[in-house]
């Protein structure tokens, strides 16, 4: 996200604290080193921008963790609660040596932990700084956080999900013959942040043949009647957490003959996978829910992406839904079921909920019927 992105408010200190300290835990002696960004955002509220000067949160193995921050920037953690989290700052200008002064809290540091999206030029500088340290990544720590929503975090995601809702029932007030998928997708746009979201993160018009391409985003082609058109779209709210849904619709009666009896398969797949989430079944389980429903239907060849991701302050993060991933879910877990079938050169169709595991199944946080909506 964009640091001119509005920000919503900060998490309360007790939140936060306890952020910091299981990462300290679930990190086990390695000293992390994270960047801004999302995994920031998580623990301190804020994500700061990504700059080439320095700025790390280090949290050592033991003692006190600090921000490591551009003098000039420092203003703009004014707002975190750096003092009572009992995180220090040691700020820097131009000419001093950053990586000199995160490596100070690091000294004797056997591993450290970059975080996964650090920039490499600092962590190469970062490597030199403490050339004793083998560097990891602290993606497999952070996300050990990170994957398990709290209630605060999932009704976050109920807004966003409310809120991309609301927007996919205006959808038919903007798609119609004659206008560009650069033209929707423009009033989709303003109608993300019109319903709540700080910005519109994206925007997928796929109409008629550019549906069959899943990460289509706008173009200029002229929406015709009888085209399918795949609308997948999302931002974050002012807390940080995204949407992401999607909706096929068709402007009049499909042109393609196969398109209603592919479609019923694609629903059913989608209803398959949403309905098998519960705690304790694994992530790959519910990709195969989906798939062995298009398969059945002589249709697998065409479903060319996995069932779904993760998503929380970023859109695309753990649990993967997708095969060979055993990992079992819990309580807590968001992640979108989106399914799709893509006919290359004609149509392609997706349905895409996000969903909670709860103590004992499911909640969806996207509403809108499921089914082809004719405008
Ligand atoms: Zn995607
Ligand atoms: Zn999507
Ligand atoms: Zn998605």
């Amino acid at each position: 996200m964009s640091s001119r992105t509005p920000q919503g408010p900060i998490p309360d200190v007790a939140v936060l604290r306890s952020r910091v300290e299981r990462a300290r835990t679930e990190a086990a002696g390695t000293g992390l080193l994270i960047a801004p960004g999302s995994d920031l955002r998580y623990l301190l509220g804020l994500g700061g921008g990504s700059f080439e000067r320095l700025t790390t949160l280090v949290i050592p193995a033991d003692g006190v963790p600090v921000l490591v921050v551009p003098k000039m920037e420092a203003p703009g953690f004014a707002d975190v609660p750096l003092d009572e989290l009992g995180i220090d700052v040691v700020t820097w200008v131009d000419g001093d040596d950053p990586y000199a002064l995160a490596a100070d809290r690091l000294s004797g540091a056997d591993r450290v932990a970059v975080s996964d999206f650090t920039p490499a030029l600092h962590v190469l500088a970062l490597r030199s700084a403490l050339p004793k340290a083998e560097q990891v990544l602290a993606g497999p720590i952070v996300r050990e956080l990170r994957m398990r929503k709290d209630a605060a975090e999932i009704d976050a995601l109920r807004r966003a999900g409310a809120a991309i809702d609301r927007v996919h029932a205006r959808v038919r007030e903007w798609l119609r013959p004659g206008r560009t998928e650069a033209e929707v997708g423009a009033d989709i746009e303003a109608a993300i942040v019109e319903e709540g979201h700080a910005a519109a993160d994206f925007v997928i018009v796929g109409s008629g043949p550019n549906g069959a391409s899943p990460h289509h985003s706008l173009s200029d082609r002229v929406i015709e009647s009888g085209d399918v058109v795949v609308v997948d779209i999302g931002g974050p709210i002012p807390e940080g957490y995204n949407s992401d849904s999607t909706r096929t619709y068709a402007v009049g009666t499909p042109r393609d003959a196969d398109v209603m009896a592919t479609y019923a398969v694609l629903e059913a797949a989608q209803q398959a996978a949403v309905d098998a989430v519960r705690p304790g079944v694994s992530a790959e389980s519910i990709d195969a829910a989906a798939r062995s429903v298009i398969e059945a239907a002589g249709l697998g060849e065409y479903f060319i992406h996995r069932t779904g991701h993760g998503i929380g302050l970023d859109v695309h993060e753990e649990p993967y839904i997708v095969a060979g991933n055993e990992l079992t879910l819990e309580p807590g877990m968001a992640f979108s079921v989106e399914p799709g079938i893509y006919r290359p050169g004609r149509w392609g169709a997706r349905i895409e909920d996000i969903v909670v595991v709860t103590a004992d199944g499911v909640e969806p946080l996207n509403r809108r019927p499921h089914g082809l909506t004719v405008l």
